[in-house]
């Protein structure tokens, strides 16, 4: 079969280059009813790329022209359009139950550009208390520059002392949270977020980076915009650096033509391993979701440690929302130890987990969010946070979970 539909497209490929172009052009709209299966398999080219059955890697900047009526058909690498780039969108937007997805350079540049596409000078946001560090001080400096401003809420509390009603200006324009927060695993009350942004005319976006689309999918709870770092779970191999937004056609387009400019566009390299890593994302976060809830529910039976954030834990303050909305806990949890000193020890004499910044590889990590994550922020910032320097947080591997409990017992035991 295969060698026949070849052999008639050699023989129309002469007619027109227009022809030629429309019957080799593959499409991507291939979609699954389960993550699992889309994971693997969604928005791969039909027909297959020379019959292979991984997307080849199309490193060529630019392509032979057709009619292309618009600049956004025009193929360019920028433009986020290469075979590549369409099948991990597709990928990326049927995983995260959306529409459409676009690939950036980096988690920033997907967060970064999400947000400034959606809000103009003049303009009002309004954002959980505590982000991952380059969110949080993107938004102080850079944003604020622009004449974006911003004003912090209690996400866990729309009630609270001071309520999410009274922070909102005639100018608050978009919410912008996290599925759960760096490094505090805070989980906020996400579907309050979706009713407060929709009566509110807001656009609500999410940071999914520490959640993934297998334990919640945002869109599904009627969140407008996902990002991703997914330098991080969805890659999980600590081997490159990648984001995405996902949502509604409409706002990824806008997102899509601020990226053209402000050229955070992803490498097809980086694509095709983006990709590869993507095809194990379910088996991963499961075994992960397993190993982190065993290790934090042994840490808070630890004396040295003073408390263990993890959204998994009935004693968590986030697990009422966690336990709602999401399918797993996720991979992240953090301990604060009783001081500063002794957190360091701890550090010193763990052996397994690599003492290192980023997070959701296969490879277990540990680390001082005050001196990695979090060190761009001012130390009264950080104090009122609670991101001081007892605090350490663990991103679990898929290690063997006992070996990896034996050496923070040893660790912990002085
Ligand atoms: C790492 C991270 C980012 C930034 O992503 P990069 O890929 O490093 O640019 C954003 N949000 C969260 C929650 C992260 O952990």
């Amino acid at each position: 079969m295969e060698v026949v539909a070849f052999a008639s497209l050699v023989r129309f490929a002469g007619r027109t280059r227009c022809l030629e172009r429309d019957v080799l052009m593959p499409e991507y709209s291939l979609r699954f009813k389960t993550l699992d299966t889309n994971l693997v398999q969604a928005g791969r080219p039909r027909p297959h790329v020379e019959g292979a059955v991984v997307t080849p890697i199309f490193q060529s900047a630019n392509y032979e022209m057709g009619e292309e009526a618009t600049y956004d058909a025009v193929r360019y690498i920028r433009l986020s359009n290469s075979p590549n780039h369409l099948t991990l969108q597709a990928r990326l937007a049927a995983v995260e139950s959306a529409e459409a997805a676009l690939v950036t350079a980096s988690g920033m540049a997907a967060i970064s550009t999400a947000i400034l596409s959606h809000v103009k000078a003049g303009e009002h946001l309004l954002t959980q208390r505590t982000l991952y560090g380059g969110t949080q001080s993107f938004l102080h400096r850079d944003a604020s520059r622009l004449g974006i401003s911003h004003t912090p809420i209690d996400i866990a509390a729309p009630d609270g002392a001071r309520t999410w009603e009274g922070a909102l200006t005639p100018q608050t324009r978009l919410i912008f949270v996290e599925a759960i927060s760096n490094p505090l695993m805070e989980v906020g009350d996400l579907e309050a977020v979706v009713d407060f942004a929709r009566h509110h005319d807001l656009v609500s976006v999410i940071d999914n980076t520490f959640a993934t689309p297998v334990n919640f999918r945002p869109v599904e709870l009627g969140f407008d915009l996902v990002v991703h770092s997914a330098t991080k779970y969805l890659n999980g191999h600590s081997d490159l650096v990648a984001g995405a937004v996902i949502g509604s056609t409409a706002s990824v387009d806008q997102v899509r033509h601020l990226l053209l400019h402000l050229g955070g566009s992803l490498d097809p390299n980086t694509c095709f391993l983006l990709e590869r890593g993507l095809k194990t994302l379910a088996l991963r976060v499961q075994r992960q979701n397993e190993t982190a809830a065993r290790l934090a529910r042994f840490l808070e039976e630890q004396p040295p440690v003073r408390q263990v954030n993890y959204p998994g834990l009935a004693s968590s303050p986030s697990h009422r929302y966690a336990d709602r909305l999401f399918s797993g806990f996720g991979g992240m949890l953090s301990i604060y130890l009783q001081d500063a000193g002794l957190a360091e020890r701890f550090l010193e004499r763990l052996t397994l987990p690599i003492h290192a910044a980023s997070l959701g590889g296969v490879e277990s990590l540990v680390v001082r969010p005050a001196r990695s994550s979090h060190l761009g922020l001012e130390q009264d910032e950080r104090d009122r946070l609670g991101i001081g320097d007892d605090l350490v947080r663990v991103s679990v591997g898929i290690e063997d979970a006992s070996e990896l409990i034996a050496d923070f017992e040893q660790a912990l035991a002085e």
